[in-house]
């Protein structure tokens, strides 16, 4: 069995199976780790900002994402009380598909996982990292098998960790998470099938204590998604007790934000409630003092206000790619001196601060003031005369912003613009 890999990848959501793919088709040997068996439903809004169907379409997943995504989302709405604001959602500026669309975590997990193993990734799933270490110039990972005692271990001179911000670090201590804070912010998700929402459109929802968002996806399914403060959780738990957490917290969003007490009014729930935080939004660290490298939520993560985490996940992955790939000798970061993959780490974390750094401050900013409609009272009559400061903000978001990267095509070969 091969155990000696260029490149460990830990985590097969959109971040890690995206750096994956593209490694692998620039030639290097991939290990790509995932925990769970697939498909899985996943805590997330589902939408799928219009500037991923590029990089969807040249990893080899665009059509088939087309397939079976929702309806394209022209309009972005705000819910709040009894309010409902609603205004154009900015396209792209060129391209085919201008639009987002919604697609559940369950289907483009697994297209891409697929799409990996098709470009040759070696998968091991359901496999568990438990710790990493180093081994000389190589990083050295401990899995075991998911729910099993099998146990192997892997190098390779590049990690990428692509584990995700919700879940303890491979190697944490058990009981090592965080105490509970008043401000925590707790995320879920539910699915509805014949809820009225118009299709197209994305209404962000905002009430005391958390923020959220509904969108018709795939197979006539709808997402409400969201996340809410522990405090507020625990003063509407204290009214219904016994009632689970999840359901409690749809009551305070149905009391607060009429659009989603309608749209659900008649509407069947198609599967369990699913849960998951408290989420860590910020800027983590895209590069590591252990040499390894990081992407998606574990780099950095937004408020999930504006729908913007898989787009991060898809782009810093890419981000991170262009730099191993674009080696000035032409040399694939898997052969360089670690000092030299260093300087990547370096380059590769300036460059992420750069592309992503203003989405999370920007989301942050929308963050709080959905989370206090008082506080944002002031705005609503302003955006009500004014939709279209809704479409303006979701520009600023990067919704119509492709990244500047490498857009479209395969990348075999190492960039021309090398890194400084
Ligand atoms: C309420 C809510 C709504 C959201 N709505 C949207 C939205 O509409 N649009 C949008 O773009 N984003 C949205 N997001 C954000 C989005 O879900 C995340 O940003 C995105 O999932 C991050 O992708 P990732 O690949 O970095 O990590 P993840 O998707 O979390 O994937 C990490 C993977 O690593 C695996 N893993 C973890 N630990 C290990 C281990 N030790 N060994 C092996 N595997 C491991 C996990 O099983 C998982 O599959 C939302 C988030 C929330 C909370």
């Amino acid at each position: 069995m091969n155990t000696d890999f260029d490149a460990i990848v830990i985590g097969a959501g959109p971040a890690g199976a995206t750096t994956a793919i593209r490694l692998a088709e620039a030639g290097w040997s991939v290990a790509l780790v995932e925990k769970r068996d697939f498909p899985r439903r996943k805590v997330c809004g589902e939408c799928i900002a219009a500037t991923n169907l590029p990089l969807l379409d040249a990893l080899g997943v665009g059509e088939a994402f087309r397939d079976i995504a929702g309806p394209e989302l022209r309009r972005v709405g705000l819910f709040v009380g009894k309010r409902r604001i609603i205004a154009p959602l900015p396209p792209l500026d060129a391209g085919p598909h201008r639009w987002g669309r919604a697609l559940g975590r369950e289907h483009l997990d697994t297209l891409l996982l697929r799409r990996a193993a098709e470009v040759g990734v070696c998968v091991w799933q359901p496999w568990t990292v438990k710790r990493g270490q180093r081994d000389g110039a190589l990083h050295a990972c401990v899995l075991v098998r998911t729910g099993g005692s099998d146990k192997v271990r892997l190098r390779a001179p590049v990690l990428v960790r692509a584990h995700g911000s919700w879940e303890p670090e491979p190697g944490a201590q058990s009981g090592a998470r965080a105490a509970h804070r008043d401000g925590d912010l707790l995320a879920f998700k539910g699915t509805y099938r014949g809820a009225r929402i118009e299709p197209g459109l994305l209404p962000v929802l905002a009430f005391s204590g958390g923020y959220g968002g509904m969108v018709l996806g795939d197979h006539g399914l709808t997402t409400v998604a969201f996340c809410i403060r522990r405090d507020a959780l625990r003063a509407q738990r204290s009214q219904t007790p016994g009632r689970k957490a999840a359901l409690a917290a749809l009551e305070h969003v149905q009391a607060h934000c009429t659009g989603v007490r309608d749209a659900l009014a008649d509407a069947t729930q198609a599967g369990d409630w699913l849960a998951a935080g408290p989420i860590q939004p910020g800027i983590h660290a895209p590069w590591r003092a252990d040499g390894s490298f990081a992407v998606g939520n574990l780099a950095g993560e937004a408020h999930p206000i504006l729908g913007e985490g898989i787009s991060m996940a898809i782009q810093s992955a890419w981000l991170l790619c262009d730099r191993l790939l674009a080696q000035p000798d032409g040399r694939a970061a898997r052969d360089a001196a670690p000092g030299h993959i260093d300087h990547i780490g370096r380059d590769y974390a300036r460059r992420w601060r750069r592309q992503f750094a203003p989405r999370i401050r920007i989301a942050a900013m929308c963050a709080h003031l959905a989370m206090r409609p008082h506080t944002a009272g002031a705005l609503l009559p302003l955006l009500q005369a004014s939709p279209g400061l809704l479409t303006l903000c979701a520009r600023a978001a990067g919704k119509v912003r492709q990244p500047p990267v490498s857009p479209i095509g395969r990348i075999i070969n190492p960039l021309p613009n090398g890194a400084k």
